[in-house]
């Protein structure tokens, strides 16, 4: 036996850093189905496979593992190549510029992946690892993705009377990723 992996799996290791059913994510799907939601899991096809997928209301879910995604991290440079840590995404002491040149990459493929799915029309909701941590903590993201969902479902039954409101979304188009 070896645990040596072919090329080929090590290339499909590689490149999908969206690991499946990890931690957090069966925790948001647990409650987010125990609330009444109802979704579908990994649609292929979509910028970025989202984690979760609410079709009917064109709503895309991202649970982020806050290493890999880099959450939080500073570019005092304005390069978005040249990160620095955050509390939560502390880029290793060691082989430090592989680290940091992956996490830059993963952070533009994500903001490329959450472009073009607004592109589509989706909303996109990211929810971080860290942001999970704690009962109280989680308790409160959970109660705030839950009311994000819902007034996102209310709004799509709202009349052709939107356009002010469009215009107040899009200005506040960066915060509106997040919860
Ligand atoms: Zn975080």
């Amino acid at each position: 036996m070896t645990d040596k992996l072919t090329p080929k799996q090590r290339h499909k290791c590689m490149s999908h850093i969206r690991a499946k059913n990890t931690k957090p994510e069966v925790l948001v799907r647990k409650w987010l189905w125990k609330d009444g939601f109802r979704y579908r899991l990994y649609v292929k096809g979509l910028p970025g496979s989202p984690d979760i997928v609410i079709r009917k209301y064109k709503i895309a879910i991202f649970i982020n593992g806050c290493f890999w995604h880099g959450h939080d991290v500073s570019s005092p440079s304005g390069e978005p190549e040249d990160i620095i840590s955050s509390t939560c995404c502390k880029i290793p002491k060691t082989r430090t510029d592989f680290w940091t040149a992956k996490i830059a990459r993963n952070r533009q493929r994500d903001a490329m992946n959450y472009y073009r799915l607004k592109q589509m029309g989706w909303t996109v909701l990211v929810v971080w690892e860290c942001w999970l941590k704690g009962k109280e903590q989680r308790e409160q993201t959970l109660k705030a993705l839950s009311y994000r969902i819902n007034s996102l479902i209310i709004d799509s039954y709202k009349g052709p009377y939107q356009i002010e409101e469009d215009n107040i979304q899009e200005a506040a188009e960066e915060s509106e990723q997040y919860l």
